[in-house]
């Protein structure tokens, strides 16, 4: 079998992302594969304390929210030495954007975290579940245990 040529890194929002990106950095450098990283910006519910209520996080949130998101995929790009031009961060729904820009990207490899989820959370589905049932590269999902860096 080659190896990997074009790994693509899924930044999530969990506290384990520098766990699943050094995973994600070694497998590049073990295969000489061309790293790329992405950050899907979706509806995620932001805790309004003043109000108690939650704010969703869409195209008219505040600049400083998109800048802040942009700032953390940079921060991951600077540690993986990724180009620039394969650093993507847009909108939509995660699952179906990784998928899509790994296609038009000829990645060959995702490697996302997962959780092993159970119960509802299994049946509803993870972002990572969906990647691996749908993608049509290799995905490579770095579980992810409780109290893990
Ligand atoms: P989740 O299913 O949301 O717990 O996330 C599992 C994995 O999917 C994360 O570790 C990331 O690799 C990836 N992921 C989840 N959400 C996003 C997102 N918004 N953008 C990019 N990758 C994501």
């Amino acid at each position: 079998m080659s190896g990997y040529q074009h790994i693509l890194l899924a930044v999530g929002y969990s506290e384990h992302g520098d766990y699943v990106a050094k995973k994600a950095k070694s497998l590049a450098s073990i295969y000489q594969a061309k790293l790329s990283i992405i950050h899907v910006l979706d509806n995620i519910p932001m805790p309004d304390t003043n109000y108690g209520t939650v704010i969703p996080l869409n195209q008219h949130s505040s600049d400083e929210l998109l800048e802040a998101e942009k700032a953390k995929l940079m921060q991951v790009g600077d540690q993986l030495a990724v180009d620039l031009a394969n650093r993507w961060m847009l909108w939509g729904v995660p699952k179906q954007e990784i998928i899509h820009i790994a296609e038009q990207e000829k990645v060959d490899l995702i490697v996302v975290g997962s959780h092993g989820r159970h119960g509802l959370a299994l049946l509803m589905g993870s972002t990572a579940n969906s990647i691996l049932h749908h993608a049509r590269c290799d995905v490579m999902a770095v579980r992810l245990q409780d109290g893990m860096r």
